[in-house]
């Protein structure tokens, strides 16, 4: 509980929205673009060296496919698997080394 406050992010982080992370981090398993399964411990950034993982768990926005579903709507993928699709929350909340730090763990190969 007292973590809480540490993880807290401004921005994109109405109460509609974290409830419907909270549920789809608590409901789904794998990831909506790749199909494998996401590891919902992983940090989003290592505790130790302060790096995006590009295998923690995102919540990944359905309505940049499909702009009549509804915004809070969206399913478990990857950051990375969600960045490569333009996850462009990632982006606009912070520039320069967070995006740098998720494109330089992207192997291509992986996808
Ligand atoms: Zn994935």
């Amino acid at each position: 509980m007292q973590a809480r406050s540490l993880n807290y992010r401004r921005g994109r982080s109405g109460r509609p929205l974290q409830r419907a992370k909270d549920r789809v981090y608590a409901e789904e398993t794998h990831c909506c673009r790749c199909g494998q399964p996401v590891d919902k411990t992983l940090p989003y950034r290592d505790p130790v060296t302060g790096e995006v993982n590009p295998e923690s768990k995102s919540f990944d926005h359905l309505t940049e496919l499909d702009l009549e579903s509804d915004p809070y709507d969206g399913h478990l993928a990857h950051l990375r698997c969600n960045a490569s699709a333009g996850a462009r929350y990632v982006n606009a909340k912070r520039s320069g080394p967070t995006e740098e730090a998720l494109t330089a763990g992207i192997d291509d190969s992986l996808l």
